[in-house]
C-alpha cells in the first residue's frame, strides 16, 4: 500500500455516514441515492497555500476552511449540503501525523457540524499544498436561489458583519512579513491577530440559506468582497443598486478604522462568507420578524445599472476592485 493510500485512511471514518450513501470511501467511486423531487447542486473550490490562505495558517484551519468555503457556495443556492469529495496535493514534508491529524480533524468538525459526509477523494504529492473540495447538496426541484432573480424595489441584505476576515488577513500578512524580516516579533504574535477566527474559521450560512428559499429573489455568498459579489447579482439580474455604507454591519474593531480603510476591507476585501441576498420589502418585514439577527438591510435594487454608494445618504465615490485572482 502506498504512503498516500495510507493517508486517505485518516479520512475513512472521520464523518458520519449519510443514509443516501450506498458506497463511500474505499472503492473506485462513491455511489449515492438521490432524494426524490430534488435537484443536485454541486460546486468545487480550490485553496492554494500562500494564495488563498497565509502560509502560517494552522493545519486544522486549512482543513476546516477548505470545506467551509464550499458549504458557503451551497448555502448561497439555498441547498442542503450532503457530501464532499476531497483532493489533497501534499508536500512530502507534511505527510505525517502531526500535520494530517489536525487537518483531518478540521474537516471532520465542520462536516459533522453540518451533517456532511466525506465520500471520496484523491491524494497526490506536490511542492505546493493545494486542497480542492467538491461539495454536493440537494434543493427541492425549482427552488434554488440564483444570482439572476433580483427585482427593482428589492431590499439588499447581508447576513452578518462584513470586512472582518480581510482586516485579519491584513494583520497576518504584515506579521508574516515582519517575521521574515526578523523584526522583533514574538512567536505568539500570530495567535493574537484581531478577528482571526473570521478569516480561519468562517461559519457558512447553511441554515439561513435554506430558510431563504421562498423569500429571497437572488443570493450570492461574499467571497471576493461585497462590492464585486453584489456586482455579480446586478449583472446577472440586469439591475442596479444603491447601498448605504453606514448600514453595513461592522465589527467594533473595524468600526474604529478610518472610513476609507473600513470600506476597503468591506467592499474589496475577501473571505467574509456571509450571504448577500435580495427580497421584496414585504418579505423583508416577515423574515426580519423571525430572524432579525441574520438579516441586515444595506440598500435597494434600482433600475439604473451599476452600484451607487452613499454614506448616511450622501453620495460617495469608492473604487470597486474586489479580490483579483490573476
Ligand atoms: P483510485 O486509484 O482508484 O483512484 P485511490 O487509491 O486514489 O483510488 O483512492 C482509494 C479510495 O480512497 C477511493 O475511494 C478514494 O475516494 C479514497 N480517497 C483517496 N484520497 C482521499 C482523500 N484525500 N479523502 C477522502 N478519500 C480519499
Ligand atoms: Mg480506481
Amino acid at each position: 500500500m502506498s504512503e498516500f493510500s495510507l493517508i486517505y485512511q485518516h479520512f475513512q471514518h472521520c464523518t458520519r455516514k449519510n443514509p443516501l450513501t450506498q458506497v463511500g470511501i474505499g472503492d473506485d467511486c462513491a455511489i449515492s441515492s438521490m432524494p426524490s423531487d430534488c435537484e443536485l447542486v454541486s460546486c468545487i473550490d480550490t485553496l492554494v497555500a500562500g494564495r488563498h490562505f497565509p502560509l502560517s495558517t494552522s493545519a486544522y484551519a486549512i482543513g476546516y476552511k477548505s470545506v467551509a468555503v464550499n458549504l458557503s457556495d451551497l448555502a448561497a443556492m439555498g441547498a442542503t449540503p450532503y457530501a464532499i469529495l476531497l483532493s489533497i496535493s501534499l508536500p512530502a514534508k507534511l505527510a505525517h501525523d502531526d500535520w494530517l491529524k489536525p487537518f483531518a480533524q478540521g474537516i471532520a468538525d465542520i462536516c459533522n457540524r453540518f451533517d456532511v459526509e466525506l465520500i471520496g477523494g484523491d491524494t497526490t504529492q506536490s511542492n505546493t499544498l493545494t486542497i480542492s473540495v467538491t461539495a454536493l447538496g440537494f434543493v427541492p426541484s425549482g427552488q434554488a436561489i440564483t444570482r439572476r432573480g433580483a427585482k427593482v424595489g428589492d431590499i439588499i441584505c447581508v447576513s452578518g458583519e462584513i470586512g472582518s476576515a480581510s482586516f485579519a488577513l491584513q494583520q497576518i500578512l504584515h506579521a508574516e512579513k515582519s517575521e521574515r524580516h526578523n523584526i522583533a516579533l514574538q512567536p505568539i504574535a500570530l495567535q493574537q491577530i484581531a478577528l482571526q477566527p473570521a478569516l480561519d474559521l468562517p461559519v457558512p450560512q447553511v441554515e439561513l440559506g435554506q430558510k431563504l428559499r421562498g423569500f429571497a429573489h437572488s443570493m450570492i455568498d461574499i467571497s471576493d468582497g461585497l462590492g464585486q459579489d453584489l456586482g455579480h447579482i446586478l449583472t446577472a439580474s440586469q439591475v442596479g443598486a444603491v447601498v448605504d455604507l453606514a448600514s453595513i454591519p461592522t465589527h467594533p474593531r473595524l468600526q474604529a478604522l478610518p472610513n476609507t480603510d473600513k470600506w476597503q476591507h468591506q467592499l474589496n476585501g475577501g473571505d467574509d462568507y456571509q450571504l448577500c441576498f435580495t427580497m421584496s420589502e414585504q418579505n423583508f418585514v416577515k423574515f426580519n420578524q423571525q430572524f432579525s439577527d441574520k438579516i441586515f438591510a444595506i440598500g435597494k435594487i434600482v433600475t439604473e445599472n451599476g452600484l451607487r454608494l452613499t454614506y448616511n445618504n450622501q453620495p460617495i465615490e469608492f473604487s470597486i476592485t474586489g479580490y483579483q485572482h490573476f
